[in-house]
């Protein structure tokens, strides 16, 4: 992760790179060879493989949803929405623009221009209250990205969603195992997309995400897009006689490997959630004083939310704040990192995209906060040094 911003002639050397706090690591849980070896011995490496069902099979249970299927990413999940849903050109989804780039980008490919509304301040989470009025006659789609695996408000976006006809996509993200008033998210749209990537909590050996549907209609040509437009599955199962192209589609399966690696990571579940709470749980309660305080804001964890800690954000006064302490950590070997920039503002978001309503805090909110490191095998004695670095910069003013 480069230099993690350490300057020159601004205070001690920055300590050598081997003693540096990373700001992420992907989990490795000690079973992954063992899996892969025996995914190798099979010759079948191609996707919807054993690994893969079993895989499928345990994220369908758990999640409570009526299909689960696993795909390259979840940047490929959001495109393979984004086709099962028909969006095209003229159509609006409506999203927060305090997100990631994938999530707007799989509608724009479509054709669809994005309308950006505004975020919750306290969970950083789309405003539910601010939907309605950014729906119009072309309105197509509203995605919730549950940021940080806390919930956005469902309970209004399923009616909004349900009273104008619209699809409800979540993007899961962050998500493995957190739910809305005891609902697992990925349950409540009609499609959800999930995410393996190494930063993510677990991963598949670095990229690879999951397509939940919700809507048993929506299996078969779920199948077909991510088997390039072709009813391969259904072939494979003998339900036709040979598989032809029958749709837009494209190449979104998850090897064999992928789903091996993956499995190994679903077997030490609750080993890798706990940690990553126990984490986030130490965290908050360092910062308890300062947020108590008013130094610092920390993300709210709203009634019928929960977090299972994928991500611990402070938010500092502005951006000048917010350099400054990220110099200071650097100085101390702690990476800490920033995202996102609001989408509307980028290049690609202005050319795509529109913002509806006023942008009261998604731009301000967003160059306050700040990410302190939280993986798997972040250690205690690791995450006391984070602390106490960033408790020092804050007791300094
Ligand atoms: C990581 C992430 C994605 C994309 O996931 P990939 O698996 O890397 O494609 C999409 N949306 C959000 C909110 C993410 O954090």
């Amino acid at each position: 992760m480069g230099a993690g911003g350490a300057q020159a002639g601004g205070g001690p050397a920055p300590p050598p790179a081997g003693d540096r706090v990373p700001f992420s690591r992907a989990a490795v849980v000690g079973t992954e060879a063992a899996h892969l070896a025996s995914a190798m011995s099979t010759a079948r490496l191609g996707g919807d493989g054993a690994f893969g069902r079993r895989c499928e099979a345990w994220f369908r249970a758990e999640l409570g949803v009526a299909s689960a299927l696993l795909t390259s990413s979840c940047t490929h999940a959001l495109e393979m929405a984004a086709l099962i849903a028909g969006i095209g050109p003229g159509d609006e989804v409506i999203m927060a623009s305090y997100g990631f780039v994938s999530t707007a980008n799989a509608f724009a490919l479509r054709g669809a221009t994005i309308v950006f509304v505004d975020i919750r301040p306290d969970t950083m989470n789309i405003d539910e209250t601010l939907v309605e009025a950014a729906i119009t006659a072309r309105t197509r789609a509203i995605v919730a990205m549950h940021y940080g695996g806390v919930a956005c408000e469902m309970d209004s976006l399923c009616r909004i969603a349900a009273e104008h006809g619209l699809w409800l996509i979540e993007d899961a993200a962050h998500c493995t195992r957190t739910r809305w008033k005891g609902r697992r998210l990925g349950s409540f749209g009609q499609i959800a997309t999930m995410s393996f990537h190494e930063t993510k909590n677990l991963t598949s050996g670095g990229e690879g995400g999951l397509i939940c549907l919700n809507d048993p209609a929506l299996e078969a040509r779920a199948e077909m897009v991510r088997e390039k437009g072709t009813d391969r599955r259904a072939f494979f199962r003998g339900q036709v006689d040979a598989y032809s192209w029958r749709c837009l589609g494209s190449s979104y399966l998850m090897s064999e490997l992928g789903a091996a690696y993956l499995w190994a990571q679903v077997e030490a579940v609750e080993r890798i959630l706990q940690r990553r709470g126990r984490i986030f749980a130490r965290y908050r309660a360092a910062f308890a004083e300062a947020a108590a305080d008013g130094r610092i804001e920390t993300q709210a964890i709203p009634p019928g939310a929960e977090s299972e800690g994928h991500i611990f954000y402070i938010k500092l006064r502005d951006a000048a704040d917010r350099a400054a302490f990220i110099d200071h950590m650097a100085r101390a070997g702690v990476i800490a990192v920033f995202h996102y920039v609001p989408l509307h503002g980028a290049e690609a978001g202005r050319r795509h995209g529109r913002f509806h309503g006023a942008d009261r805090f998604t731009t301000r909110e967003s160059e306050r906060l700040v990410r302190l490191p939280l993986f798997y095998g972040l250690g205690d004695a690791q995450q006391d040094r984070v602390i106490a670095a960033a408790r020092a910069y804050l007791a300094a003013g």
